[in-house]
């Protein structure tokens, strides 16, 4: 299990046990030994179609599939504001700290509400950045959590706009935040019109940049944001406007993953001066919003050397803003502000864990048995070749091998394309190749796992960013893993394959698949870390559809995990819907036709109709990925 550095990036949720199997602590404290959370008996339970969970109901659900832990969800939130409460007790800092999740980072109905229920103690809000964003914020924070922030930021229209109004008359602690400066115009419009008092943000470009990948939001050349001209404009309109009461929060994101609170603080104090500037030239402000970049920890280094890492801890976190926009605003004698986060990677990643098979492996060092290579019919340039590769080898001249069974197989591929050669005898010689390489040693030990998987649905920013996650069998880790690969997905697609693993590796260490008593022969890996973003921006390439979902939560039953909500992964037919598809026509279609030629061809034994009738509705209504049922039966 060290192998795979769990302790590292996994604490406090994430360990192994004495099966050798992943446990999950979902409150991030060691209470007693059986109130863990065997991963694989979790896996085990909902895939099982006999099983209940607590639901009453068969689960059987497909793989992949994802494990969601709400209460790893309410301990990192509740983690996040003890942080910045102990920061402001310790510091004397004199207001609160009140943050808000930005949906976007995974829009999940069961999230949000959780994240709304978990945070009402504290105030805990929603920020929004497009339409269905501020609907879906609004429906929710109107339960009862009208103090909450619903910090709206991105691009706006009309409707955007009257939608956060409305969100005031509804009395929600709605802030509109102005990104571009001609959004100020449809807000003091909309505003007077509405006969609605307007609550304004300002978003600021910050010199402070951030040098990772995810530092080109920062900048003057920064996606987002008000330079100090266009700040100064806005000021003085609202000014003119009588309207500068309404501007009260300001707001700056300097990109995800910030490496250091060295970084940190020194955009959160350039933002502290932008902040007092504004209470100097009158706005009645009341609010820093310090935007999202609250990373984490995904190789478990702690360095701050990469994306994949932070140096430095919640608490270590909080205390560094904290004491930031404390400094600044003494010096300029400034009331202290509340403090706003928009932290969404280090709120959800840790309580979502991918779970998908490999249920394949390519094989080490195999020699074709049942394929001779004889000298007859090659050139006799080829038969030079083989001569020196014969020799080569008996001298044991391991570089020389390889060059000669180089030189032998391209010439045998030349002569095969112009037609010399049989594809018998191109397939003798690349036998007698494999042969001599692995006499000597030189496999290449890294074998290809094929996987029940879409990289591009499940992890679409290993494709698109090359962001790592950890990746692990979830079982096994008493094993030790013999062999090494790279994870293979379902997709027609080259670059549907994961070669790059935390730590800088171009394989993975793995367990050879064969029947393994306690998994019935089944490999499972979990993907650790990935509750933000990658559902969100997860695509149907192939038309692999969304995974199955599970939430479970820590109880004193018989398992020690209660299953609270089941849900199967998108069906074929749900993909194809998604594409304008119309799934029951289709199958209306094809039965139409198995019915015609049923009856044309009436003397059949085993007729169209009733072919069709048992595999088209199955195959409509169950995910497209790979069915792990080995039974013909259904048939
Ligand atoms: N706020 C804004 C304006 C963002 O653009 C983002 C992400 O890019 C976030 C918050 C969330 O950032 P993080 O996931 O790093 O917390």
């Amino acid at each position: 299990a060290s192998l795979y550095r769990i302790d590292a990036w996994g604490a406090p949720y994430f360990t192994t046990n004495t099966s050798g199997n992943i446990s999950v602590r979902p409150h991030g404290s060691y209470t007693l030994p059986n109130q863990d959370i065997d991963l694989l008996n979790v896996v085990k339970h909902v895939t099982d179609p006999k099983s209940t969970g607590g639901l009453g109901l068969g689960l059987g659900l497909g793989l992949p599939l994802i494990v969601r832990f709400p209460d790893v969800l309410k301990n990192r939130l509740e983690s996040l504001q003890s942080s910045f409460d102990f920061a402001i007790q310790t510091q004397g800092y004199d207001s609160h700290y009140q943050g808000v999740y930005p949906v976007k980072c995974n829009q999940d109905r069961y999230i949000i509400e959780d994240i709304v229920e978990f945070g009402s103690s504290f105030r805990f809000g929603l920020e929004a950045g497009s339409k269905p964003e501020i609907l879906l914020a609004m429906s929710c924070l109107c339960k009862g959590n009208l103090e909450a922030f619903l910090v709206c930021n991105g691009f706006k229209d009309a409707e955007y706009v009257s939608l956060a109004l409305l969100g005031r008359k509804l009395e929600l602690n709605t802030v509109i935040v102005l990104e571009q400066e001609d959004e100020l115009d449809l807000v003091v419009d909309l505003s007077k019109k509405m006969n609605i008092k307007p609550v304004i943000g300002l978003r600021a470009k910050l010199r402070t940049k951030h040098s990772g990948h995810f530092g080109s939001t920062s900048g003057e050349k920064g996606k987002f944001g008000l330079t100090t001209v266009q700040i100064v404009r806005v000021v003085k309109k609202l000014r003119e406007k009588g309207m500068l009461d309404c501007l009260q929060l300001l707001h700056f994101h300097i990109g995800s993953q910030i490496p250091s609170t060295a970084l940190l603080s020194d955009g959160v104090a350039e933002a502290a001066q932008l902040y007092c500037e504004l209470v100097r030239l009158g706005a009645c402000m009341g609010v820093i919003d310090i935007g999202g970049g609250l990373g984490i920890d995904y190789d478990g280094s702690k360095s701050g050397e990469s994306d994949l890492s932070v140096a430095y801890s919640l608490e270590e976190y909080a205390a560094a803003v904290v004491a930031s926009v404390r400094f600044v605003c003494d010096q300029k004698s400034v009331k202290h502000p509340v403090i706003c986060s928009e932290s969404g990677r280090a709120i959800v990643s840790h309580h979502s864990v991918l779970i998908f098979e490999a249920v394949s492996a390519g094989k080490q060092h195999e020699t074709p048995t049942d394929i001779q290579f004889l000298l007859e019919g090659y050139s006799e340039e080829a038969r030079g070749d083989y001569e020196n590769l014969y020799g080569a080898a008996m001298r044991g001249d391991r570089d020389s091998c390889l060059i000669y069974v180089d030189q032998l197989k391209q010439r045998c591929v030349e002569g095969f394309k112009e037609g010399s050669l049989s594809i018998e005898q191109l397939a003798g010689v690349d036998g007698l190749c494999e042969s001599v390489i692995k006499a000597i040693g030189a496999s290449d030990p890294v074998l290809t796992y094929n996987v029940n998987l879409s990289v591009f649905t499940s992890i679409p920013d290993f494709w698109g960013i090359d962001q790592l996650f950890p990746i692990v069998p979830i079982h096994r880790l008493d094993q030790r893993p013999m062999a090494r690969g790279i994870l293979s997905d379902l997709t027609c697609d080259s670059d549907g394959k994961i070669n790059k693993f935390i730590g800088g590796e171009s394989s993975l260490p793995l367990h050879e698949l064969d029947t393994n008593g306690c998994s019935n022969g089944r490999y499972y890996l979990g993907m650790f870390l990935g509750g933000a973003y990658e559902e969100a921006l997860g695509g149907v390439h192939n038309l692999f559809g969304g995974p199955s979902v599970v939430r479970v939560l820590q109880s004193d039953g018989p398992h020690g995990f209660e299953v609270t909500r089941a849900v199967m992964g998108q069906s074929s037919a749900d993909v194809l819907r998604a594409m304008q598809h119309e799934p029951e026509l289709m199958f209306q279609t094809l039965q139409h036709r198995a019915e015609e030629l049923s009856k044309a061809q009436r003397n059949n034994k085993v007729s169209a109709e009733k072919l069709a009738a048992s595999c088209l509705a199955r195959s409509f209504n169950n995910m497209p990925y790979l069915s792990m049922e080995t039974s013909t039966n259904a048939l």
